[in-house]
């Protein structure tokens, strides 16, 4: 046996673990201080009704004969591919039944989807990043390139006909940054991308935070994109699924090989999401779940404005917040991103994530998320006003 020795050039990711440690220590050495976390990335509102009634009856017919259900189709069940085929139309963008696959989230279909590339294959990913999508590569081996998100460009990188690449990642509204691509942005993507016959893999995790049209939901907005793109979706953060599991993966037909190859991969290696959970998705893109995913999404919204408002007033420069759960900030002072997390531990007992660990590019920043409670929210906000 020989293992693969590539996993030896991963780079260990102590962010979280240090992260705890340190809270953990002040909070030993503090007990009466109260610590509030703006640095989860999970979701906290519960499921929503509609997804709860649609899971209890889907349950119900697991019990009884005539509707109970076994292995279901691998690629998800019609119901909800067509459900997802009708959410799309709201952007204008049409597609067939066979482009959807439904995944058990966006995380394990952004892995699993390296299976239909060459090991040779030059790979673009955009520094600070999401670190699935550079794992996942170095895993298989290959060579990682970083294109650079800085203060400059707003975060929101754009396209070097210099740099050739042969898979681009682009996750928009972005993790962690906030930063959300218009289309004019998306449009010289998928110039560069059709120039050089590269893919993008589009994440849009995040695109049930949208405010308005300036910003595309979906990569397939854009013309030609059915000829150069895959693309990601989640109801982790729209609906709440994080620990339900339930996401889709668009793999256009109009994409050379890759959707015949990308069904071959899915029969030979995949059984489908439970029954029980897609009946809980279809729930979602009902008019009465739309309605209530929305309320827990404009209540993040709501915490994020808060956020980036009480930075605009204090003068810190930052990104997202608002097409995003995700706010983006410049460490105050020139601070490094760790010792302004402590800064911030010490000073206010406010927890956020140091841009340092998402890339070399995020070094001297920092990210707050907006899936707390709107009450500690609003403490820490005060506390910041008080510290900057
Ligand atoms: N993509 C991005 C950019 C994310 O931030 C996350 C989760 O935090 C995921 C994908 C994973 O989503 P899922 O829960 O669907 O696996």
């Amino acid at each position: 046996m020989k293992r693969n020795t590539n996993y030896d050039n991963l780079e260990q990711s102590y962010l979280f673990s240090i992260i705890g440690k340190k809270v953990n220590e002040y909070k030993k050495q503090n007990p009466d201080k109260k610590i509030i976390r703006l640095g989860i990335g999970d979701v906290t509102k519960p499921l929503c009704p509609s997804v709860i009634n649609a899971m209890h009856k889907a349950v119900d017919e697991m019990g009884v004969q005539e509707t109970f259900r076994g292995y279901g189709p691998e690629q998800g069940y019609d119901f909800l591919r067509t459900a997802v085929q009708n959410y799309y139309k709201n952007f204008s963008v049409n597609l067939d039944l066979p482009e959807i696959f439904i995944s058990d989230g966006a995380k394990s279909d952004l892995g699993n989807i390296l299976d239909l590339f060459d090991k040779n294959n030059t790979v673009l990913v955009p520094d600070p990043v999401y670190p699935v999508y550079v794992d996942t590569n170095i895993m298989a081996g290959r060579v990682v390139k970083f294109v650079n998100a800085k203060v400059e460009n707003n975060f929101l990188p754009m396209p070097d006909n210099n740099v050739k690449a042969d898979i681009i990642y682009i996750c928009s509204p972005n993790n962690p940054t906030g930063a959300a691509y218009n289309r004019e942005q998306l449009k010289e993507w998928v110039k560069y991308s059709l120039k050089n016959g590269a893919v993008i893999l589009y994440d849009a995790a995040y695109e049930a935070f949208i405010e308005d049209n300036t910003i595309p939901h979906s990569i397939f907005e854009i013309e030609g994109a059915k000829n150069c793109a895959i693309e990601f979706c989640s109801l982790s953060k729209t609906a709440g699924f994080t620990g339900t599991r339930c996401g889709y993966t668009i793999v256009p037909e109009t994409i050379g090989k890759l959707n015949k190859m990308w069904v071959r991969r899915q029969t030979t290696k995949f059984n489908g999401v439970p029954y029980i959970v897609q009946r809980g998705a279809e729930a979602v893109f009902t008019e009465q779940g739309q309605k209530e995913i929305k309320i827990n999404i404009d209540y993040y919204k709501k915490n994020a404005k808060i956020i980036s408002d009480t930075l605009a007033e204090l003068g810190i420069w930052h990104v997202g917040g608002k097409h995003s759960p995700y706010i983006w900030l410049k460490c105050p002072n020139n601070m490094k991103s760790w010792e302004f997390f402590d800064y911030l531990l010490n000073n206010a007992q406010v927890v956020g994530t140091p841009g340092v660990g998402f890339g070399i590019n995020g070094e001297g920043f920092f990210r707050l998320t907006s899936f707390g409670s709107y009450e500690n929210t609003l403490e820490a906000m005060e506390r910041f006003k008080k510290l900057f």
